[in-house]
Protein backbone atom coordinates (compact mmCIF):
# COMPACT_ATOMS: atom_id res chain seq x y z
CA UNK A 1 0.00 0.00 0.00
CA UNK A 2 1.19 3.37 -0.81
CA UNK A 3 1.14 6.40 1.85
CA UNK A 4 -0.33 9.28 0.67
CA UNK A 5 0.95 12.68 2.13
CA UNK A 6 -2.29 14.70 3.07
CA UNK A 7 -1.92 18.04 0.67
CA UNK A 8 -2.67 21.20 2.39
CA UNK A 9 -6.67 22.93 1.59
CA UNK A 10 -6.10 24.24 -1.80
CA UNK A 11 -7.04 27.60 -0.48
CA UNK A 12 -3.13 27.41 1.76
CA UNK A 13 -1.16 28.10 -1.46
CA UNK A 14 -3.48 31.24 -2.26
CA UNK A 15 -1.64 34.49 -1.55
CA UNK A 16 -4.09 37.72 0.18
CA UNK A 17 -4.09 41.06 -2.03
CA UNK A 18 -1.73 43.48 -1.42
CA UNK A 19 -3.68 46.01 0.90
CA UNK A 20 -2.80 48.71 -2.16
CA UNK A 21 -4.19 46.49 -4.93
CA UNK A 22 -7.53 46.53 -6.85
CA UNK A 23 -10.06 43.89 -5.29
CA UNK A 24 -11.59 41.41 -7.59
CA UNK A 25 -15.00 43.42 -7.50
CA UNK A 26 -13.56 46.87 -8.19
CA UNK A 27 -15.43 49.90 -7.68
CA UNK A 28 -18.16 47.71 -5.51
CA UNK A 29 -16.07 46.46 -3.12
CA UNK A 30 -17.25 46.68 0.29
CA UNK A 31 -13.60 45.52 1.99
CA UNK A 32 -15.00 42.55 3.98
CA UNK A 33 -11.81 41.15 4.15
CA UNK A 34 -11.82 38.18 2.41
CA UNK A 35 -9.10 39.27 0.08
CA UNK A 36 -6.95 39.75 2.53
CA UNK A 37 -6.62 36.34 3.40
CA UNK A 38 -6.27 33.07 1.18
CA UNK A 39 -9.41 32.60 1.19
CA UNK A 40 -9.46 34.92 -1.84
CA UNK A 41 -8.88 31.53 -3.80
CA UNK A 42 -12.99 31.49 -3.32
CA UNK A 43 -13.91 34.97 -4.03
CA UNK A 44 -15.55 34.33 -7.52
CA UNK A 45 -18.04 32.39 -6.21
CA UNK A 46 -17.92 33.79 -2.37
CA UNK A 47 -18.09 37.50 -3.00
CA UNK A 48 -21.18 39.66 -2.56
CA UNK A 49 -20.55 41.72 -5.41
CA UNK A 50 -19.55 39.00 -7.97
CA UNK A 51 -21.69 36.31 -7.29
CA UNK A 52 -24.86 36.82 -5.63
CA UNK A 53 -25.91 33.93 -4.27
CA UNK A 54 -28.43 34.88 -1.10
CA UNK A 55 -31.07 32.11 -2.04
CA UNK A 56 -28.69 29.27 -2.48
CA UNK A 57 -27.14 30.31 0.85
CA UNK A 58 -30.29 30.56 2.49
CA UNK A 59 -31.57 26.98 1.81
CA UNK A 60 -27.75 26.07 3.38
CA UNK A 61 -27.89 27.93 6.90
CA UNK A 62 -32.01 28.21 7.11
CA UNK A 63 -33.23 25.01 5.43
CA UNK A 64 -35.42 27.15 3.30
CA UNK A 65 -34.97 30.06 1.03
CA UNK A 66 -37.73 33.23 1.15
CA UNK A 67 -41.27 32.34 0.58
CA UNK A 68 -41.94 34.36 -2.71
CA UNK A 69 -45.27 34.41 -2.22
CA UNK A 70 -45.11 36.37 1.29
CA UNK A 71 -43.87 39.73 0.99
CA UNK A 72 -43.08 39.29 4.62
CA UNK A 73 -40.34 37.09 3.29
CA UNK A 74 -39.32 39.47 0.62
CA UNK A 75 -38.67 41.73 3.32
CA UNK A 76 -37.58 40.59 6.73
CA UNK A 77 -36.31 37.26 5.31
CA UNK A 78 -36.65 33.56 6.52
CA UNK A 79 -37.12 33.85 10.54
CA UNK A 80 -38.43 31.73 13.10
CA UNK A 81 -39.92 35.01 14.67
CA UNK A 82 -39.44 38.50 15.19
CA UNK A 83 -39.74 40.40 18.92
CA UNK A 84 -38.50 43.92 20.20
CA UNK A 85 -36.03 43.45 22.94
CA UNK A 86 -34.19 45.85 24.77
CA UNK A 87 -31.40 44.69 27.82
CA UNK A 88 -32.73 45.67 31.75
CA UNK A 89 -29.26 47.18 32.32
CA UNK A 90 -28.24 48.61 29.44
CA UNK A 91 -24.15 48.78 28.24
CA UNK A 92 -22.88 51.63 28.95
CA UNK A 93 -21.36 52.90 25.33
CA UNK A 94 -22.94 50.77 22.87
CA UNK A 95 -24.92 51.45 20.05
CA UNK A 96 -28.41 50.40 21.66
CA UNK A 97 -28.59 48.97 24.27
CA UNK A 98 -25.82 46.20 23.80
CA UNK A 99 -27.69 42.80 23.31
CA UNK A 100 -25.24 42.17 20.78
CA UNK A 101 -22.39 42.89 22.78
CA UNK A 102 -24.15 40.72 26.21
CA UNK A 103 -24.97 37.56 23.50
CA UNK A 104 -21.35 37.76 22.69
CA UNK A 105 -19.93 38.06 26.27
CA UNK A 106 -22.05 34.97 27.80
CA UNK A 107 -20.51 32.63 24.68
CA UNK A 108 -17.47 33.28 25.65
CA UNK A 109 -18.12 33.21 29.57
CA UNK A 110 -20.74 29.73 28.72
CA UNK A 111 -17.14 28.05 26.87
CA UNK A 112 -19.63 27.81 23.84
CA UNK A 113 -17.28 28.99 22.14
CA UNK A 114 -13.29 29.80 21.76
CA UNK A 115 -13.40 33.02 20.17
CA UNK A 116 -15.22 35.85 18.43
CA UNK A 117 -14.94 38.10 15.33
CA UNK A 118 -15.86 41.46 15.97
CA UNK A 119 -14.36 44.83 15.28
CA UNK A 120 -12.89 47.23 18.03
CA UNK A 121 -11.36 50.98 16.78
CA UNK A 122 -7.49 52.17 16.50
CA UNK A 123 -6.00 53.67 19.21
CA UNK A 124 -5.92 56.52 17.08
CA UNK A 125 -8.98 56.91 15.91
CA UNK A 126 -12.50 55.94 17.09
CA UNK A 127 -14.04 55.16 13.77
CA UNK A 128 -11.01 53.55 11.97
CA UNK A 129 -12.08 49.76 12.18
CA UNK A 130 -9.72 47.25 14.33
CA UNK A 131 -11.50 43.26 13.49
CA UNK A 132 -10.24 40.83 16.07
CA UNK A 133 -10.81 37.65 17.19
CA UNK A 134 -11.93 38.11 21.43
CA UNK A 135 -10.89 35.36 23.04
CA UNK A 136 -12.33 37.19 26.36
CA UNK A 137 -15.23 39.40 27.38
CA UNK A 138 -13.70 42.36 28.14
CA UNK A 139 -12.00 41.96 24.43
CA UNK A 140 -15.86 41.90 23.23
CA UNK A 141 -17.11 44.61 25.37
CA UNK A 142 -14.31 46.84 23.97
CA UNK A 143 -15.76 46.01 20.27
CA UNK A 144 -18.77 47.36 21.25
CA UNK A 145 -20.53 50.72 19.24
CA UNK A 146 -20.68 50.62 15.37
CA UNK A 147 -18.05 51.43 13.47
CA UNK A 148 -19.80 53.23 10.95
CA UNK A 149 -17.29 52.73 8.26
CA UNK A 150 -16.73 49.74 5.75
CA UNK A 151 -14.46 47.38 8.05
CA UNK A 152 -12.56 44.25 7.14
CA UNK A 153 -13.66 41.69 9.46
CA UNK A 154 -13.12 38.94 7.90
CA UNK A 155 -9.55 39.34 7.58
CA UNK A 156 -8.90 37.30 10.72
CA UNK A 157 -10.28 34.09 9.14
CA UNK A 158 -6.23 32.97 8.41
CA UNK A 159 -5.78 33.03 12.06
CA UNK A 160 -8.72 31.08 12.85
CA UNK A 161 -7.55 28.05 10.57
CA UNK A 162 -4.17 28.54 11.84
CA UNK A 163 -5.29 28.75 15.94
CA UNK A 164 -6.58 25.57 15.86
CA UNK A 165 -9.81 26.97 17.14
CA UNK A 166 -12.99 24.42 16.29
CA UNK A 167 -16.25 27.11 17.62
CA UNK A 168 -16.93 30.84 16.83
CA UNK A 169 -18.85 33.34 16.49
CA UNK A 170 -18.93 35.78 14.19
CA UNK A 171 -20.27 39.22 14.23
CA UNK A 172 -20.64 40.85 11.34
CA UNK A 173 -23.25 42.83 8.65
CA UNK A 174 -24.65 40.96 5.34
CA UNK A 175 -21.84 41.27 2.94
CA UNK A 176 -19.25 40.16 5.63
CA UNK A 177 -21.46 36.91 6.49
CA UNK A 178 -22.91 36.31 2.53
CA UNK A 179 -19.10 35.49 1.97
CA UNK A 180 -18.14 33.94 5.54
CA UNK A 181 -21.01 31.37 4.60
CA UNK A 182 -19.56 30.39 1.41
CA UNK A 183 -16.28 29.45 3.20
CA UNK A 184 -17.38 28.38 6.45
CA UNK A 185 -16.83 24.71 5.60
CA UNK A 186 -13.00 25.67 4.87
CA UNK A 187 -12.66 27.08 8.10
CA UNK A 188 -11.63 24.13 10.35
CA UNK A 189 -14.44 24.75 12.38
CA UNK A 190 -16.80 22.20 14.16
CA UNK A 191 -19.34 24.97 14.94
CA UNK A 192 -20.16 28.64 13.49
CA UNK A 193 -22.47 30.94 15.74
CA UNK A 194 -23.71 34.38 13.22
CA UNK A 195 -24.82 37.28 14.69
CA UNK A 196 -25.84 39.90 12.45
CA UNK A 197 -26.86 43.33 12.47
CA UNK A 198 -28.50 44.87 9.39
CA UNK A 199 -26.51 47.30 7.49
CA UNK A 200 -27.40 50.29 5.31
CA UNK A 201 -25.23 53.82 3.45
CA UNK A 202 -21.94 52.42 4.75
CA UNK A 203 -18.94 54.27 4.12
CA UNK A 204 -15.24 54.72 3.83
CA UNK A 205 -13.36 56.58 6.63
CA UNK A 206 -12.98 59.56 4.08
CA UNK A 207 -16.44 59.25 2.96
CA UNK A 208 -17.45 59.31 6.86
CA UNK A 209 -15.00 62.50 7.43
CA UNK A 210 -17.43 64.56 4.77
CA UNK A 211 -20.60 63.23 6.09
CA UNK A 212 -19.70 64.24 9.88
CA UNK A 213 -18.80 67.74 8.56
CA UNK A 214 -21.50 67.84 6.24
CA UNK A 215 -24.43 67.21 8.49
CA UNK A 216 -23.21 67.68 12.18
CA UNK A 217 -22.70 70.99 13.90
CA UNK A 218 -19.80 69.80 15.89
CA UNK A 219 -17.56 66.51 13.54
CA UNK A 220 -15.01 66.50 15.75
CA UNK A 221 -17.45 65.56 18.59
CA UNK A 222 -19.39 62.63 17.29
CA UNK A 223 -19.37 59.43 19.34
CA UNK A 224 -21.85 57.96 17.51
CA UNK A 225 -24.96 58.03 15.03
CA UNK A 226 -27.87 56.34 14.21
CA UNK A 227 -30.71 57.31 11.52
CA UNK A 228 -33.47 57.18 13.53
CA UNK A 229 -37.11 56.00 13.40
CA UNK A 230 -38.14 59.61 14.36
CA UNK A 231 -36.80 60.74 10.61
CA UNK A 232 -34.02 62.56 12.19
CA UNK A 233 -30.36 61.53 12.78
CA UNK A 234 -29.19 61.14 16.31
CA UNK A 235 -25.70 62.76 16.35
CA UNK A 236 -24.40 61.09 20.20
CA UNK A 237 -21.26 64.10 21.11
CA UNK A 238 -18.49 63.36 23.62
CA UNK A 239 -20.30 65.43 26.46
CA UNK A 240 -23.56 63.25 26.32
CA UNK A 241 -25.33 66.00 24.30
CA UNK A 242 -27.57 64.44 21.29
CA UNK A 243 -27.91 66.53 18.00
CA UNK A 244 -30.89 65.67 15.64
CA UNK A 245 -30.81 66.53 12.24
CA UNK A 246 -33.93 65.81 10.07
CA UNK A 247 -33.24 62.79 6.95
CA UNK A 248 -35.17 65.67 4.84
CA UNK A 249 -32.52 68.31 5.47
CA UNK A 250 -29.71 66.38 4.24
CA UNK A 251 -27.49 67.70 1.53
CA UNK A 252 -28.20 65.09 -0.61
CA UNK A 253 -26.54 66.91 -3.73
CA UNK A 254 -23.49 67.00 -1.43
CA UNK A 255 -23.62 63.68 -0.16
CA UNK A 256 -24.48 61.48 -3.23
CA UNK A 257 -21.34 60.40 -3.91
CA UNK A 258 -20.64 59.67 0.03
CA UNK A 259 -21.90 56.27 -0.02
CA UNK A 260 -19.80 53.61 -0.78
CA UNK A 261 -20.84 51.80 -4.68
CA UNK A 262 -21.28 48.50 -2.52
CA UNK A 263 -23.79 50.06 -0.01
CA UNK A 264 -25.62 51.64 -3.45
CA UNK A 265 -26.05 48.04 -4.95
CA UNK A 266 -26.58 46.12 -1.79
CA UNK A 267 -30.08 44.65 -1.40
CA UNK A 268 -29.12 42.83 1.84
CA UNK A 269 -30.15 45.12 4.14
CA UNK A 270 -31.58 42.54 7.04
CA UNK A 271 -28.37 40.36 6.98
CA UNK A 272 -30.35 37.17 5.21
CA UNK A 273 -27.87 34.51 6.23
CA UNK A 274 -27.36 35.61 10.02
CA UNK A 275 -28.42 33.02 12.36
CA UNK A 276 -29.86 36.06 14.30
CA UNK A 277 -30.65 39.35 13.58
CA UNK A 278 -30.39 42.49 16.21
CA UNK A 279 -31.00 45.52 14.43
CA UNK A 280 -33.54 48.53 15.69
CA UNK A 281 -35.77 49.78 12.62
CA UNK A 282 -38.56 47.28 13.31
CA UNK A 283 -38.86 48.03 16.72
CA UNK A 284 -40.47 51.43 18.68
CA UNK A 285 -37.73 53.87 19.57
CA UNK A 286 -35.49 52.73 22.10
CA UNK A 287 -36.30 49.32 21.74
CA UNK A 288 -33.70 46.85 19.64
CA UNK A 289 -35.63 44.40 16.58
CA UNK A 290 -34.40 40.93 17.06
CA UNK A 291 -35.08 38.14 14.09
CA UNK A 292 -34.46 34.97 14.94
CA UNK A 293 -33.83 32.81 11.51
CA UNK A 294 -32.78 29.33 12.59
CA UNK A 295 -32.36 26.92 15.64
CA UNK A 296 -28.66 28.39 15.71
CA UNK A 297 -30.23 31.68 16.27
CA UNK A 298 -32.96 30.91 19.34
CA UNK A 299 -30.08 28.90 20.97
CA UNK A 300 -28.23 32.50 21.20
CA UNK A 301 -30.88 34.21 22.17
CA UNK A 302 -31.63 32.10 24.63
CA UNK A 303 -28.15 33.33 26.50
CA UNK A 304 -29.61 36.25 27.25
CA UNK A 305 -33.44 36.38 27.60
CA UNK A 306 -33.37 36.85 31.54
CA UNK A 307 -31.62 40.09 30.66
CA UNK A 308 -34.00 41.51 28.30
CA UNK A 309 -37.46 43.19 28.14
CA UNK A 310 -39.37 42.27 25.64
CA UNK A 311 -42.26 42.88 23.37
CA UNK A 312 -44.18 41.34 20.46
CA UNK A 313 -43.32 43.24 17.02
CA UNK A 314 -46.17 46.03 15.62
CA UNK A 315 -46.91 47.63 12.42
CA UNK A 316 -48.67 50.73 12.01
CA UNK A 317 -49.40 53.39 8.87
CA UNK A 318 -48.90 52.79 5.33
CA UNK A 319 -45.24 53.91 3.96
CA UNK A 320 -46.06 53.41 0.44
CA UNK A 321 -47.10 57.63 -0.62
CA UNK A 322 -43.69 58.77 1.35
CA UNK A 323 -41.54 56.20 -0.15
CA UNK A 324 -43.06 57.05 -3.54
CA UNK A 325 -42.54 60.46 -3.30
CA UNK A 326 -39.19 60.08 -1.83
CA UNK A 327 -37.71 58.59 -5.07
CA UNK A 328 -37.51 61.69 -7.16
CA UNK A 329 -36.39 63.65 -4.34
CA UNK A 330 -33.44 61.38 -3.93
CA UNK A 331 -33.00 61.13 -7.36
CA UNK A 332 -32.96 64.14 -8.28
CA UNK A 333 -31.09 65.77 -5.41
CA UNK A 334 -33.09 68.23 -3.61
CA UNK A 335 -32.60 69.61 -0.21
CA UNK A 336 -34.81 71.21 1.98
CA UNK A 337 -34.50 74.54 3.87
CA UNK A 338 -34.05 73.22 6.99
CA UNK A 339 -37.27 75.11 8.48
CA UNK A 340 -39.73 72.87 6.19
CA UNK A 341 -36.96 69.35 6.65
CA UNK A 342 -38.06 70.02 10.39
CA UNK A 343 -41.57 70.53 9.84
CA UNK A 344 -41.73 67.54 7.65
CA UNK A 345 -40.12 65.49 9.97
CA UNK A 346 -42.68 66.34 12.53
CA UNK A 347 -45.20 65.63 10.49
CA UNK A 348 -44.06 62.48 9.22
CA UNK A 349 -43.43 61.40 12.73
CA UNK A 350 -46.96 61.54 14.02
CA UNK A 351 -48.50 60.17 11.17
CA UNK A 352 -45.86 58.02 9.45
CA UNK A 353 -45.08 54.02 9.58
CA UNK A 354 -44.40 52.39 13.11
CA UNK A 355 -42.53 49.22 14.00
CA UNK A 356 -42.19 46.86 11.19
CA UNK A 357 -44.09 49.19 8.54
CA UNK A 358 -41.15 52.09 9.28
CA UNK A 359 -38.87 49.11 8.49
CA UNK A 360 -40.27 48.51 5.09
CA UNK A 361 -40.35 52.12 4.41
CA UNK A 362 -36.59 52.35 5.20
CA UNK A 363 -35.95 48.99 2.86
CA UNK A 364 -38.09 50.54 0.30
CA UNK A 365 -36.67 53.52 0.03
CA UNK A 366 -32.95 52.01 0.15
CA UNK A 367 -33.74 49.35 -2.68
CA UNK A 368 -35.51 51.95 -5.22
CA UNK A 369 -32.68 53.93 -5.06
CA UNK A 370 -29.92 51.13 -5.29
CA UNK A 371 -31.58 49.67 -8.05
CA UNK A 372 -31.43 52.82 -9.95
CA UNK A 373 -28.09 53.13 -9.08
CA UNK A 374 -27.35 49.55 -10.43
CA UNK A 375 -29.52 50.34 -13.37
CA UNK A 376 -27.30 53.48 -14.10
CA UNK A 377 -23.58 52.48 -13.45
CA UNK A 378 -23.61 48.64 -13.56
CA UNK A 379 -26.89 48.01 -16.04
CA UNK A 380 -24.92 44.35 -16.90
CA UNK A 381 -25.09 43.13 -13.52
CA UNK A 382 -28.83 44.10 -12.53
CA UNK A 383 -30.17 40.94 -13.59
CA UNK A 384 -28.23 39.00 -11.86
CA UNK A 385 -27.06 41.12 -8.60
CA UNK A 386 -30.38 41.87 -7.42
CA UNK A 387 -32.28 39.17 -6.36
CA UNK A 388 -35.66 38.29 -6.74
CA UNK A 389 -37.27 38.92 -3.63
CA UNK A 390 -35.88 42.86 -4.28
CA UNK A 391 -37.12 43.10 -7.63
CA UNK A 392 -40.53 42.53 -6.12
CA UNK A 393 -40.29 45.38 -3.77
CA UNK A 394 -38.74 47.50 -6.02
CA UNK A 395 -41.49 46.76 -8.79
CA UNK A 396 -44.20 47.84 -6.36
CA UNK A 397 -42.78 51.86 -7.42
CA UNK A 398 -42.66 53.83 -10.36
CA UNK A 399 -39.04 54.51 -11.02
CA UNK A 400 -37.97 57.41 -12.79
CA UNK A 401 -35.53 56.20 -16.55
P1 LIG B 1 -23.33 46.66 20.45
O1 LIG B 1 -23.44 45.81 21.68
O2 LIG B 1 -22.88 48.07 20.59
O3 LIG B 1 -22.34 45.89 19.46
C1 LIG B 1 -22.12 46.32 18.16
C2 LIG B 1 -21.39 45.20 17.41
O4 LIG B 1 -21.31 45.56 16.03
C3 LIG B 1 -19.97 44.96 17.89
O5 LIG B 1 -19.87 43.62 18.32
C4 LIG B 1 -19.07 45.16 16.67
O6 LIG B 1 -18.16 44.11 16.51
C5 LIG B 1 -20.05 45.16 15.50
N1 LIG B 1 -19.72 46.16 14.48
C6 LIG B 1 -19.51 47.47 14.68
N2 LIG B 1 -19.25 48.09 13.53
C7 LIG B 1 -19.27 47.14 12.56
C8 LIG B 1 -19.04 47.16 11.16
N3 LIG B 1 -18.76 48.29 10.51
N4 LIG B 1 -19.12 45.99 10.48
C9 LIG B 1 -19.41 44.83 11.14
N5 LIG B 1 -19.65 44.76 12.46
C10 LIG B 1 -19.57 45.90 13.17
N6 LIG B 1 -29.88 48.47 12.26
C11 LIG B 1 -31.10 48.78 11.74
O7 LIG B 1 -32.12 48.31 12.24
N7 LIG B 1 -31.20 49.62 10.66
C12 LIG B 1 -30.11 50.19 10.06
O8 LIG B 1 -30.26 50.95 9.10
C13 LIG B 1 -28.82 49.86 10.56
N8 LIG B 1 -27.69 50.35 9.98
C14 LIG B 1 -26.46 49.95 10.44
C15 LIG B 1 -25.31 50.40 9.79
C16 LIG B 1 -24.04 49.95 10.22
C17 LIG B 1 -22.82 50.41 9.48
C18 LIG B 1 -23.94 49.05 11.32
C19 LIG B 1 -22.57 48.55 11.78
C20 LIG B 1 -25.09 48.64 11.99
C21 LIG B 1 -26.36 49.08 11.57
N9 LIG B 1 -27.52 48.66 12.21
C22 LIG B 1 -28.76 48.99 11.69
C23 LIG B 1 -27.47 47.86 13.46
C24 LIG B 1 -27.64 48.73 14.73
O9 LIG B 1 -27.12 50.02 14.52
C25 LIG B 1 -26.91 48.11 15.95
O10 LIG B 1 -25.60 47.77 15.58
C26 LIG B 1 -27.58 46.86 16.43
O11 LIG B 1 -28.92 47.13 16.77
C27 LIG B 1 -26.85 46.29 17.65
O12 LIG B 1 -26.86 47.21 18.70
P2 LIG B 1 -26.21 46.78 20.12
O13 LIG B 1 -26.33 47.90 21.09
O14 LIG B 1 -26.79 45.45 20.51
O15 LIG B 1 -24.69 46.59 19.64
FE1 LIG C 1 -12.91 40.66 -1.85
FE2 LIG C 1 -14.82 41.15 0.02
FE3 LIG C 1 -14.04 43.08 -1.71
FE4 LIG C 1 -15.49 41.02 -2.61
S1 LIG C 1 -16.18 42.58 -1.12
S2 LIG C 1 -13.67 41.88 -3.58
S3 LIG C 1 -14.70 39.34 -1.31
S4 LIG C 1 -12.76 42.12 -0.08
Amino acid sequence: MTSVTPQPAKHKKARALKPSSRRPAKELCSECGLCDTYYIHYVKEACAFLNQQIADLETKAHGRSRNLDHPDDWYFGVNQKMITAKKINPIEGAQWTGIVSTIAMEMLKQGKVEGVVCVQNTKEDRFQPMPIIARTPEEVLAARVNKPTLSPNLSVLEQVEQSGMKRLLVIGVGCQIQALRSVQNELGLEKLYVLGTPCVDNVNREGLQKFLETTSRSPETVVHYEFMQDFRIHFKHEDGSIEKVPFFGLKTNQLKDVFASSCMSCFDYVNSLADLVVGYMGAPFGWQWILVRNDIGQELLDLVQDQLETQPVMSKGDRKQAVQQSIPAYDKGVTLPMWAAKMMGVVIEKIGPKGLEYARFSIDSHFTRNYLYLKRNHPEKLEAHVPEYAKRIVEQYKLPD
